[in-house]
């Protein structure tokens, strides 16, 4: 039975760019997960800059990047910078971590790169000077900074300690002249003008911008002077790995799920194993006994917000595709290349389930043993759909 959703008369405004929005219902999906395509990953139509006048004034975004890349709530991060400029502010990018993204369509008129930084490795000490070096380099009006749990929100309030700046956490509504943040068990919003440094909750900016920036990058070194210099006050003592079975379904970030069109389970197991992908399933596929229930993906299973999701032999029911609405990549398998899933996968294989799990456990174990054993070189697959999906996954 579905219950009326209530509208919390408090909830925040979006800042997009046509100015402050409340999110309705209807576009909460919209609002909530842009579209990344519209963010540069294809380009409909050139779009103008922002601004072409000479800059006064600053303002710095500073994010980890993820294998190449910026997340969502980073880029919502940046977007809210350039939003706010007026035609006078330049908005510079520092990303910890290599930076393959085009920084021009995010946004940014300034990118400073820092590839030897790795989201992975726990280096405070040194992502702090890096920043502190930044804000003395640009002096910016504003630091803006993902409020996260993996490492930007502890480096936003490392600095703001350091700089004995102003700071505001968690926040969940922004514009040129204001932020808010909840406050009393989100009973309220605490409202004030807006703070030196500003660590942004998730989902309070829509990051599809109207216009691109000026993507200039800029020498980084110049910024690392000291870095070497830095004592780390801290041991890194490396990540544990844990069998990618173990992780919450919640948590995983690589997922692959079965569903009525897979038959032979433990060769779909051995392929979750050897990927390192957490196992998720269809209600069906559950239904019949082949997984737990708590593998179950959708309205009534759980709701996953992996960057790569594979649906093995999966239709793709409006219950089953709840479930994967935040999924960054979905790939699917299917025999029919008119599966509902298809219109939500971003790649479809038109094949059996079966023949490409060996295909791709196959690929895959392979590369292993040439990463394992580098004078072997890696054979390329050429089973039907594994080079695709290859790619994809590359
Ligand atoms: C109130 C309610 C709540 C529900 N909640 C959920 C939920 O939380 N999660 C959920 O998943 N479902 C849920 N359902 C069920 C949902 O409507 C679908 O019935 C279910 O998702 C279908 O599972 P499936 O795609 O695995 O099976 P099917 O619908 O049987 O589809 C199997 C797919 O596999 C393909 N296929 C077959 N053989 C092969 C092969 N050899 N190789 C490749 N492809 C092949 C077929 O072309 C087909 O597309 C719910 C339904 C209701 C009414």
């Amino acid at each position: 039975m579905h219950s009326i959703k209530r509208i919390d008369p408090r909830r925040p405004f979006s800042v997009t760019a046509e100015g402050l929005k409340r999110i309705t219902l209807a576009e909460l999906g919209t609002a909530a997960a842009p579209n990344l395509g519209a963010l540069g990953g294809h380009r409909e139509q050139v779009k103008p800059r922002r601004t072409m006048a000479a800059a006064q004034r600053s303002l710095l975004v500073a994010a980890h990047s993820d294998r190449g890349s910026l997340d969502d709530h980073a880029r919502q991060t940046l977007a809210a910078a350039a939003l706010i400029a007026d035609a006078t502010t330049q908005v510079a990018l520092l990303v910890f971590g290599e930076f393959k993204d085009d920084a021009a369509a995010l946004g940014a008129d300034k990118l400073i790169e820092m590839p030897s930084f790795d989201r992975r490795a726990f280096t405070p000490d040194v992502a702090l000077d890096a920043l502190a070096a930044c804000v003395a380099s640009y002096s910016p009006a504003h630091v803006f900074i993902p409020d996260n749990s993996t490492g930007d929100g502890d480096l936003g309030r490392r600095y703001a300690a350091q700089a004995k700046a102003s700071v505001a956490t968690q926040v969940v509504e922004i514009s040129a002249n204001h932020v808010s943040i909840y406050t009393q068990a989100r009973k309220a919003f605490a409202v004030r003008s807006l703070p030196e440094v500003i660590l942004l909750a998730a989902n309070a900016v829509d990051a599809r911008l109207p216009f691109v920036g000026a993507g200039e990058r800029v020498d980084a070194t110049q910024f690392k002077s000291e870095g070497n210099a830095v004592r780390q006050r801290h041991e890194d003592l490396g990540i544990e790995e844990i069998d990618a079975a173990q992780v919450a379904l919640e948590e995983a970030d690589f997922i692959v799920s079965a569903g009525n069109g897979v038959t032979d389970v433990p060769a779909f197991e051995r392929l979750a194993s050897t990927v390192g992908a957490a196992i998720g399933a269809s209600r069906v596929a559950v239904d019949d006994g082949k997984f737990p229930r708590d593998k179950q993906i959708g309205a009534t299973g759980k709701t996953v917000d992996a960057s790569i999701y594979i649906a093995f032999g999966i239709s793709g029911a409006v219950q089953h595709l709840q479930g994967i609405k935040d999924c960054r990549h979905v790939i699917a398998v299917n025999l029919d290349a008119s599966a509902p899933i298809a219109k939500r996968a971003n790649l479809t294989i038109v094949g059996d389930a079966a023949e490409t799990i060996a295909a791709l456990t196959d690929a895959a174990a392979k590369a292993r043993n040439a990463r394992a054993n580098p004078s072997t070189l890696p054979p390329v697959a050429s089973a039907p759909g594994s080079g695709k999906l290859e790619g994809a996954l590359a």
